[in-house]
């Protein structure tokens, strides 16, 4: 573990950071749904990240797990949709695997990841290359798991980038799942709205680490 490793009040306050960045990007996220969904993902990350971020300023965490599964339960019970069930999924089996965690590391990163990654795959079925938010997931994934011997500004900076990547890589995709599967070829060119925020999500955290 490097000196750098984030306390449990830390990663709350990035968190509280990240849900204030989603909160503001409302509009840029409905409008990616409206491309290729129903236009509602930027009202429900919304909804979600303003109820995560009130449980979350209430809180004193212990472990990096209690912040993590706080925002997770946050977004499972307030979202509702597909995306409701995936982002939450994402912070709940993640958070799990940091359960006993004083801190979080590059080491911890990775292993929130490996373990969102799995429980978003188990429950919703999509793998990388079906143009969803597991594209971003799955990018964030790797990119933790190659920077597991670096420093933990390094970690956050190298997973911002790994998802904003696989974000990017969705343009091209055919989608496969959710709503946009009806699409079919027209689904090419846009985004999956899901991975923009996966991408914001990470993005953010990194930022915080990094300004800190
Ligand atoms: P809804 O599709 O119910 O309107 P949202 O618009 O909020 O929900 O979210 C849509 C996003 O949910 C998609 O962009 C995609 O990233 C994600 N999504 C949908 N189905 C799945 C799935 N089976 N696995 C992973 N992500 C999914
Ligand atoms: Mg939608």
């Amino acid at each position: 573990m490097d000196n750098q490793a984030l306390s449990p009040v830390e990663i709350r306050d990035m968190l509280i950071a990240v849900s204030d960045k989603i909160i503001e990007s409302e509009a840029l996220l409905s409008e990616a749904d409206r491309k290729l969904g129903d236009g509602d993902h930027g009202l429900g990350m919304q909804r979600g990240f303003t109820a995560a971020k009130s449980q979350l300023e209430a809180l004193e965490p212990k472990t990096a797990g209690d912040v993590l599964t706080t925002i997770g339960m946050a977004l499972m019970a307030s979202m509702g949709g597909a995306s409701g069930a995936v982002m939450g999924m994402l912070f709940q089996s993640g958070g799990m695997a940091l359960a006993n965690a004083a801190s979080l590391d590059a080491s911890g990163l990775s292993q929130f990841l490996d373990a969102a990654r799995e429980g978003v795959c188990n429950l919703g079925g999509a793998k990388p290359g079906d143009k969803t938010m597991v594209d971003a997931l799955a990018g964030a994934q790797e990119s933790g798991q190659a920077a597991i011997d670096g420093s933990t500004s390094e970690a956050f900076a190298a997973v911002a980038a790994g998802a904003t990547d696989g974000m990017e890589k969705t343009k091209a995709m055919i989608a496969t799942m959710g709503r946009a599967k009806t699409l079919g070829e027209k689904s090419i060119g846009h985004p999956d709205p899901g991975a923009v925020s996966v991408s914001i999500i990470f993005q953010t955290m990194s930022d915080y680490v990094n300004q800190r």
